[in-house]
């Protein structure tokens, strides 16, 4: 009786005279539960300092909270903070401020976290991480590989070169040292054995690894040496293919050469012993990351004219400097390389569907930064939900890989990937509804990071402050 008096009482005023005090609520929103891709009408929002207090039905939160802030969101959608799992930072010392630069177009796209897989100013992006953590810099939370491991003089610049296992121990105790969220690793130069000898230390040194798996090895070696997640579509791939260990066998001896190997992987690949590699990788919580849109960019590059898109406005001179490696590569090919190129795409596309049947976890990330050309920080992460729709996924699986992938590879769905009491207030306040349409990601009305409230204007603001930096940078050229 005394419970329905006080009910009763509640409902009647539009505050209790107990509520507690809130920075921010979003009201009467479509709130989207990404785990379950659902959409729970009609609740309130409430955020204090960095962490939501109060998810649930309107009225119940508006009673029992007080906001400086309120939002209306009627008619409009709420999903966690969005997450790339893979972007770069690099290009040389003196391209340092055009890297700085991509920071706010992250947030200005709804990206409140982002993973960089590392280039070649480690130590400058761990400084980024450690600023923005402390609110001096602006930018999305940032999560670095810092220094990848490779081998000896490779082809990237800013690495950690390790030829021996003793290189190998002293690079992973120096990852540890300097507080690395993850291990990367590529192989342009390193030996193959090293390479699973490195992905093995790194697990033994309780720290997650990742990076480009030698030709020379297989994928299911790499899964178990430990490896936590396979960048890019071409390594799943190669796990499809019928006779892979042989394969990787004739080309570490040298019987067989690069485009023989690559040709060789187009004829083995099977569904069926895809279905069983990508069963293993699910069992071993080995996430894949596509990088689709990267992929699709370079493929393209002889057919889609980008010399008009919008968004090389937010791109500095010496950033796009570093595309004309993928251009000139592109313009160099043959009409049989450029139909080879395409079509190999959309054997990698048409994948994505059998490691989502077979329960692997797919990553969103988009390869952006630099080098990649027309991959573009921030608004890259919405196209490659585009394709993962595009070629199979629902949006509701396409948008749990831009806001849970991240959070559970990293062991953070405790903080991250659902809007709860006692999640971090990283929220994206979207015009349309995203189970419908996956572009709706695009259509976004508002941001919060960490609990400050970034409105339409505010967010427009960020892009018109990008805009006019890269026009100063671009006057300086000339
Ligand atoms: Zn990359």
């Amino acid at each position: 009786m005394k419970r329905v008096l006080l009910g009763l009482l509640a409902a009647a005023l539009p505050v209790a005279a107990h509520a507690a005090t809130a920075d921010g609520i979003i009201r009467h929103v479509t709130l989207i539960d990404v785990a379950q891709g659902r959409a729970l009408p009609n609740r309130a929002v409430a955020w204090r300092g960095g962490d939501v207090v109060a998810v649930g039905p309107d009225a119940a939160v508006a009673r029992a909270w007080r906001a400086k802030r309120s939002v209306e969101g009627k008619g409009k959608f709420l999903i966690p903070g969005l997450w790339d799992m893979h972007v770069h930072f690099g290009g040389g010392p003196e391209l340092i401020e055009e890297n700085k630069a991509l920071l706010a177009l992250y947030v200005a796209n709804g990206i409140t976290t982002i993973r960089d897989c590392s280039g070649d100013l480690p130590d400058q992006v761990l400084a980024w991480r450690g600023e923005i953590a402390r609110g001096t810099l602006f930018g999305p939370r940032l999560l670095s590989s810092g220094a990848k491991l490779e081998g000896i003089k490779p082809i990237w610049k800013g690495t950690l070169e390790v030829g021996s296992k003793a290189d190998v121990d002293a690079a992973i105790a120096h990852e540890r040292q300097v507080g690395v969220d993850f291990v990367k690793i590529t192989d342009s130069t390193l030996d193959p054995r090293l390479f699973l000898y490195a992905v093995s230390k790194a697990r033994q040194a309780g720290l997650r690894v990742s990076g480009h798996i030698p030709m020379q090895d297989t994928i299911a070696e790499a899964v178990d040496a430990g490896i936590s997640s396979i960048e890019h579509m071409d390594y799943a791939y190669k796990a499809g293919v019928k006779d892979e260990a042989r394969l990787s066998a004739d080309f570490a001896a040298g019987r067989i050469d690069r485009p023989k190997l690559s040709a060789e992987i187009d004829a083995g690949f099977d569904r069926e012993t895809a279905m069983a590699a990508y069963r293993n990788l699910a069992a071993k919580h080995v996430f894949v990351t596509p990088t689709l849109t990267i992929s699709r960019t370079t493929a393209f590059l002889d057919r889609d004219d980008h010399s008009h898109d919008p968004e090389l406005a937010y791109i500095g001179p010496g950033l796009r400097k570093t595309y004309d490696w993928r251009i000139q590569r592109a313009a160099s090919a043959t009409p049989a390389e450029v139909a080879a190129r395409h079509a190999h795409f959309e054997h990698l596309a048409a994948i994505l569907p059998l490691l989502q049947k077979a329960g692997v976890t797919i990553i969103a990330g988009t390869d952006a930064g630099f080098l990649n050309s027309f991959d573009y920080p921030g608004f890259a992460l919405h196209q490659e939900l585009g394709l993962f729709v595009k070629y199979g996924l629902t949006p509701g699986q396409a948008l749990a890989s831009a806001t849970r992938a991240g959070p559970a590879w990293f062991g953070q769905l405790d903080r991250y990937g659902a809007v709860a009491p006692g999640k971090s207030a990283d929220l994206v306040l979207l015009d349309r509804n995203p189970l419908q349409d996956i572009a709706a990601t695009k259509a976004i009305r508002m941001v919060v990071l960490k609990g400050k409230a970034l409105d339409r204007a505010a967010l427009d603001g960020l892009l018109a402050d990008a805009r006019t930096k890269v026009a100063a940078w671009n006057k300086a050229q000339r």
